[in-house]
């Protein structure tokens, strides 16, 4: 199965959205498109979907300037090797990067092979909490903080209404809880509701719009609950498909059992 590409116009920007297929965990990269140059917004888990997101850039004759991985998860990290243009990262991504990277590459690739890299690329670049112009487009890096993950970039357009918001949101996809921070996620996806962007972009699956954010708080809900339920792996895991039977993504909700249920030993 390939994967799919949105592309949502705007007047200054277009961005172009690359969802894989399931055996990619339905990870998005997500090209902006500038007047005059491309930025790439996370690059995929397996390398031969990383390569279709740059072998698409390619054919868009703009220079790639700037790779962006929002945060240290494999599915956002391990194809960053594919891309010829400088990588950025917050400060703290970098760390998790310099201190994990590794790791998480050997782990996966021991998985799956050939397709998934075998060390994690570094990052050439810290990036802050900024507003930077580029080509006349206004682009504001934001911190995520306490959400899928502990430290996350997402990049706001303002006159575009547009935001990549990455794994704040999934969509119709089984969600990453492995960190378990649903306080404080709940409460980033109330405060992103109340922000400008009607174009919402999301780290899996589908593009949309605000609705993705209530979409979520319902998934973290009920999967909290069922945490609190469950006394095995299994148990959550059924508990899950009975509710959101139609979700994609049955990979990451098999990944993360090992890091809910660490007791179950060896997954
Ligand atoms: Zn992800």
């Amino acid at each position: 199965m390939p994967g799919i590409w949105n592309v949502a116009a705007g007047s200054r920007l277009a961005i172009h959205s690359f969802t894989a297929p399931e055996d990619g965990w339905l990870v998005n990269s997500h090209i902006m498109e500038f007047p005059g140059q491309l930025f790439v917004v996370d690059t995929q888990y397996r390398l031969s979907y990383a390569r279709e997101v740059a072998r698409y850039a390619a054919e868009l004759k703009k220079p790639l300037t700037r790779v962006y991985v929002t945060h240290y998860h494999p599915d956002h990290l391990l194809g960053a090797g594919e891309f010829n243009a400088p990588l950025f990262t917050l400060p703290n991504v970098a760390r998790k990067i310099a201190a994990a990277g590794g790791r998480v590459a050997s782990e996966e690739h021991e998985k799956i092979g050939a397709d998934v890299a075998v060390i994690a690329r570094q990052p050439d670049h810290q990036i802050e909490a900024s507003d930077e112009t580029i080509d006349g487009v206004h682009v504001e890096h934001r911190l995520l903080r306490g959400a899928e993950t502990e430290d996350a970039l997402t990049i706001a357009i303002p006159d575009e209404g547009k935001i990549i918001v990455q794994d704040l949101v999934y969509n119709r996809a089984h969600v990453f809880l492995g960190e378990r921070r649903f306080d404080t996620w709940r409460a980033s996806l109330q405060a992103h509701r109340d922000l400008p962007y009607r174009e919402v972009f999301p780290g899996h699956g589908k593009p949309g719009d605000k609705t993705l954010y209530e979409e979520m708080e319902d998934y973290l809900d009920y999967s909290e609950e069922a945490l609190h339920k469950s006394t095995t792996a299994n148990d959550f895991k059924q508990r899950i498909l009975d509710r959101f039977p139609n979700y994609g993504c049955g990979l990451v909700l098999d990944h993360q059992l090992r890091f809910l249920f660490p007791h179950e030993g060896s997954r």
